[in-house]
């Protein structure tokens, strides 16, 4: 015992001197030391005998030892040596190793000695440390997120007035005239206001009053953030956009101090423009809106009128906003003085479709035989962002298939895709197949043999997403789209075609297997009809306008209290003439349809082995079986 506690203690001191240096700079050190140097003397302290790492050896060729146990992580070897007559059996040592114990494994293995690696001891003692650690860490976290938590519920709560930024300056915009195509009108009007921004003097200085604000009204996807950005950036000023819903915010004085907020920043970059998308979300008609007045929106409004009010023409700060509601403006923000400029923003003709689609094409690759004017004429209806639109999907069907340039038939398909919805595989042949195919024949034939009717483009039978089991498309009328002018020929024909699928289908099937599939036909036909006497006058109810025309342009029209002024007795005159005729056409459907019954069938035959019948040879087989009228003649030669 006392022979080890001088060895220990021996042990200790080199390894204290090693740190002299250390410890007298700091005494307080001098306890490190004693932790490093104690394992190996409490393990030496463990057992009464000693054993090094010579020694070991030694007894190892002597052939003493019985087994031995090699901790790596540790470094220790616990030895268990043959047990001599006087002494107890399973007498263990410790033994510090060195780094490679190269040695000592080829005289065990020499020496035939029972040996095996272990480091148990170790990895607890790693657990042991880290549980307490871990405690301490969640427990700071847990602190951290409920402090974080409190200031900033206190910030938010304090802090909502003070804005948060929520409107957009963009320093250039980058977008030039030159990308906005087919709104020229719009565009000419527009120029001006980058004099305005560029060379004020030029109208100060003869007197003239600069507008503040310009209202670019149009239905969504037109281009009039388009526009705005390109006033900016031709002029060269900074554009700040914010959108009306912005402002309406759930603290009452958000939304003006956002107004606040914004027009003075603007006022530090003057001249500048400043953009609000969506006005009519903040600057509805006051105390009139649906649901009651909104105090916030009316002072966020207030804000608004008066901020424009609160600078001069000439500080170089032109506000545009965008609506797609005029309508239901307060009349305050259209005032000289405030948006007193309106600029409509309309969806283009087809020659500004046409150069709406040379914009977005030049930047991919078309192929040569493709005609922008032919993708010009069949998408009547498509805004500025519909074709841009087109054009994207186009150049994905095109990758897609592998294909070097962007081809026509992936331009038709984009709109098929666009406007009716995306393919979906064929359906098995089966008797609603059959049922389908004999609908889409019915719109098909009446199209083709209706004189008035537009020609088809091409019946298909392929599903689309959106429940569609198949359709007829025709070749519209650019005219007759564009001008809105419809014969009342033209008008009858259409129902009568509208009408076509469900006359196809009572006709073969009867009338008890009729199916729910021209719900859709039969809306239209109803709106038509509708019109030509409500509107048109075409009917002998006599040349009455008995609802406006704007009704249903539900963005330029009010949406609301516009009921129309007729008599009960009148309405239900209106419903019987409508039916009227509706049953009038249907009969024509059915007539021509059972007229031409062997070709029907034909039709469909081809119709489902083929899926898609073009209409160049639907008109060719329909040619075989009896006379197209000259008007359909016209378009397929
Ligand atoms: P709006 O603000 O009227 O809803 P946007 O200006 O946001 O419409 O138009 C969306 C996108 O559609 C534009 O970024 C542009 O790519 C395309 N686009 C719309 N109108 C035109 C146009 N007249 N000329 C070129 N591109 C257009
Ligand atoms: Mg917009
Ligand atoms: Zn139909």
């Amino acid at each position: 015992m006392t022979n080890f506690a001088k060895k220990a203690s021996m042990k200790k001191r080199p390894a204290t001197k090693n740190l002299g240096l250390a410890s007298i700079l700091a005494a307080s050190l001098t306890i490190l030391p004693g932790v490093v140097a104690s394992t190996p003397a409490l393990a030496q302290k463990a057992k009464p005998d000693s054993l090094n790492y010579g020694k070991l050896l030694q007894k190892i060729d002597q052939g003493e030892v019985q087994s031995l146990e090699i901790d790596k992580t540790e470094r220790v070897a616990k030895v268990k040596l043959k047990s001599k007559g006087q002494k107890k059996d399973n007498q263990v040592f410790k033994v510090k190793l060195l780094n490679q114990n190269t040695e000592l494994v080829n005289k065990l293995k020499q020496n035939k000695v029972d040996f095996a690696e272990v480091s148990s001891a170790n990895s607890k003692s790693v657990v042991e440390l880290l549980i307490p650690l871990m405690w301490i860490f969640l427990l700071l976290t847990v602190i951290l997120l409920f402090l974080r938590r409190t200031t900033n519920a206190s910030s938010q709560a304090m802090n909502f007035g003070k804005t948060k930024a929520r409107f957009q300056m963009e320093a250039k915009t980058g977008v030039i005239f030159d990308d906005v195509a087919g709104i020229e009108e719009a565009k000419e009007e527009l120029q001006e206001v980058v004099t305005f921004l560029k060379q004020p003097e030029k109208f100060t200085a003869v007197g003239a009053r600069i507008p503040k604000g310009v209202l670019l009204v149009g239905p969504p996807g037109t281009g009039k953030t388009l526009l705005a950005k390109a006033i900016a950036g031709e002029a060269g000023v900074p554009f700040f956009s914010i959108s009306g819903s912005e402002f309406v915010e759930m603290f009452v004085g958000v939304g003006a101090s956002r107004v606040r907020d914004l027009f003075k920043k603007a006022k530090e970059s003057a001249p500048c423009l400043i953009f609000i998308d969506e006005i009519d979300a903040v600057g509805r008609q006051r105390g009139a809106g649906i649901g009651g007045g909104n105090d916030e929106r009316e002072q966020t409004l207030n804000q608004l009128l008066t901020e424009m009010d609160g600078f001069e023409g000439n500080t170089g700060i032109i506000i545009i906003a965008a609506t797609n509601r005029p309508d239901v403006l307060d009349a305050a923000l259209l005032r000289p003085g405030r948006f007193d400029r309106q600029v409509i923003v309309d969806a283009p003709d087809r020659k500004g479709r046409l150069s709406i689609l040379q914009v977005h094409s030049r930047n991919k690759k078309i192929e040569p035989s493709v005609s922008l004017e032919i993708v010009a004429r069949r998408t009547p209806g498509f805004t500025g962002a519909d074709l841009a639109n087109l054009l994207n999907e186009a150049a994905i069907l095109t990758a897609r298939r592998r294909k070097e340039a962007i081809t026509q038939l992936e331009i038709d398909d984009a709109i098929d895709r666009l406007t009716i919805g995306l393919t979906l595989n064929p359906l098995l042949d089966s008797r609603k197949k059959r049922l389908i195919a004999y609908h889409e024949i019915g719109h098909a034939l009446l199209a083709t043999l209706l004189e008035h009717s537009d020609p088809l483009n091409k019946v298909t039978i392929i599903p689309r997403s959106g429940g569609v089991g198949g359709f007829s498309q025709l070749i519209l009328n650019e005219e007759t789209i564009d001008s809105g002018l419809y014969t009342r020929a033209w008008l009858k024909d259409n129902i009568t075609m509208t009408l076509g699928g469900r006359a196809a289908e009572s006709e073969v099937f009867g009338e008890a297997e009729t199916t729910g599939g021209a719900s859709g036909d039969l809306k239209m036909v109803t709106n038509l009809a509708r019109k030509m006497v409500t509107m048109y006058g075409m009917t002998d109810l006599g040349l009455v306008a008995l609802e406006s025309q704007n009704q249903n342009d539900v963005f330029l029209g009010r949406d609301w209290g516009n009921r129309s002024e007729y008599s009960e007795e009148m309405a239900s005159k209106i419903d019987n003439k409508v039916r009227e005729m509706a049953l009038s056409c249907y009969q024509e459907a059915c007539n021509i349809i059972r007229q031409n019954r062997s070709l029907v069938d034909k039709l469909v035959e081809i119709l489902v082995e083929q899926e898609t019948i073009e209409g160049e040879q639907f008109r060719t087989i329909v040619a075989e079986y009896t006379q197209l009228p000259e008007k359909q003649l016209a378009t397929s030669s």
